[in-house]
């Protein structure tokens, strides 16, 4: 009973799954098999031509040929038009109406053919076509096996169709039901794998406990955004960032209460660095990192860097009584530079670190980039303080220098 419970569930939630994923499949579907039938109709239709019919049977049968033709090019132009950007009602409803013609045309044409010389050719590619070609899930179906025995029915009743006749149909059709199924079935776990794997690859990136990026994560968007800085002169800025005195947060509140502030800590700086083209990743215990690869200017990465460091002293989270600040703080280090010759992401990765420990060196909860610092309680040691945010980004020869100094 439990069992039978799991399996039903697991078949919805894989048909649920599967449901966006095969109107996309079966409209691209529609759109190939539209445009094999606008050139091959015309070829049957020459080669029907060759064989002698009656008047009125030819009569029908020209006009379900050139109906099915004129059908025909009306979805491929429809489908056309809309893949890929209209709402899955219009998309479901074109698929649909589209095998509903194919199989009505179809049915039409059999059903004149067998009248007129008991011959079933185009009734069993009818079924071939429509099993085979659209993937279709239980309910469609259902509905295309209960159209069939209908049909089949028909054909015993008006044009006494040779027991024969109905064993063939009923076994083609039986096959190419459970063919639709096994090629549904392949559908479904070529997607699921799919979805797997991409699964897997994005949790490799990603940092269970935070949910923000991981390094490997961080290296991937880098290796894609930096050539990109480079060839477009874009500024490209780091921002380094290391939770102050942390370790006597675990000392005092324990470990598992860490990875909540961990956790507070990597919100805000998500919420901060919200930006599409904003890099936010964890890259140590309590070091983080936000890459912003397109700013305008250097003020940009610098006007990021204080709200990332004001957001986190705004959550207010108590702080072990040993320190001297009662709430959670962030030391920051930024470095920018328009990538050129000579320079690389590790070497301004660098800079951005020793900004990172010069602001350590100055008293915590502060900003340094170059030979400025910003925000923080206390004193600066640094050679300047600047309340403005310069709008250029520091010269490199001034950073040399102050690596001496400190
Ligand atoms: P500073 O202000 O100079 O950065 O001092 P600090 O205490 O933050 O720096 P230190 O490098 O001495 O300590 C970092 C601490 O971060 C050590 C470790 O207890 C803690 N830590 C690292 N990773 C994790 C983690 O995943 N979870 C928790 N709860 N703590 C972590
Ligand atoms: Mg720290
Ligand atoms: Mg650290």
């Amino acid at each position: 009973m439990q069992g039978e419970n799991k399996k039903s569930q697991y078949v919805i939630t894989m048909e649920d799954q599967m449901g966006v994923k095969l109107v996309t499949v079966n409209l691209r579907r529609v759109l190939y098999t539209s445009l094999i039938l606008v050139i091959w109709l015309p070829i049957l239709f020459l080669i029907y031509l060759m064989f002698p019919v009656g008047e009125e049977v030819r009569l029908l049968f020209e006009g379900t040929f050139i109906s099915f033709e004129l059908v025909s090019v009306a979805y491929f132009i429809i489908t056309t038009k809309i893949a890929g950007n209209a709402d899955l009602i219009t998309t479901s409803f074109s698929i649909y109406s589209f095998w509903a013609f194919f199989e009505f045309f179809g049915l039409l044409l059999s059903f004149v053919l067998y009248y007129e010389q008991r011959d079933l050719t185009v009734y069993y590619m009818t079924i071939a076509a429509i099993t085979i070609v659209a993937i279709m899930y239980t309910k469609a179906l259902l509905i295309y096996i209960g159209v069939e025995l209908v049909f089949t029915v028909v054909m015993m009743i008006f044009l006494k169709m040779e027991p024969y006749h109905i064993v063939g149909a009923a076994m083609i059709n039986g096959m190419f039901v459970l063919l639709s199924r096994v090629l549904f079935k392949a559908q479904v776990s070529t997607h699921l794998m799919k979805e797997k794997v991409k699964n897997i690859s994005q949790d490799s990136e990603k940092d269970p406990l935070t949910g923000l990026m991981n390094r490997r994560g961080l290296e991937r968007n880098v290796k894609r955004a930096w050539p990109q800085a480079s060839r477009n002169k874009h500024i490209f800025s780091i921002i380094m960032m290391d939770i102050d005195n942390f370790k006597k947060y675990n000392d005092h509140f324990g470990h598992p209460q860490g990875d909540v502030c961990l956790k507070s800590v990597a919100s805000a700086i998500k919420s901060a660095a919200a930006r599409e083209t904003d890099i936010p990743a964890r890259v140590g215990g309590e070091e983080f990192i936000v890459c912003i690869p397109e700013a305008g200017n250097q003020a940009e990465a610098l006007r990021l860097a204080e709200k990332i460091r004001t957001g986190v002293e705004a959550l207010k989270i108590p702080h072990s009584p040993l320190v001297s600040n009662p709430y959670v703080t962030l030391s920051i280090g930024v470095a920018s530079v328009i990538p050129g010759e000579g320079d690389s992401f590790e070497k301004l990765y660098q800079e951005a670190d020793n900004s990172l420990y010069k602001a350590k060196k100055n008293g915590r909860n502060c900003i340094v980039s170059g030979n400025y610092i910003y925000g923080g309680n206390t004193a600066p040691k640094l050679k300047e303080k600047t309340e403005e945010i310069p709008v250029t980004a520091p010269k490199k020869r001034q950073t040399a220098e102050t690596r001496k100094d400190s």
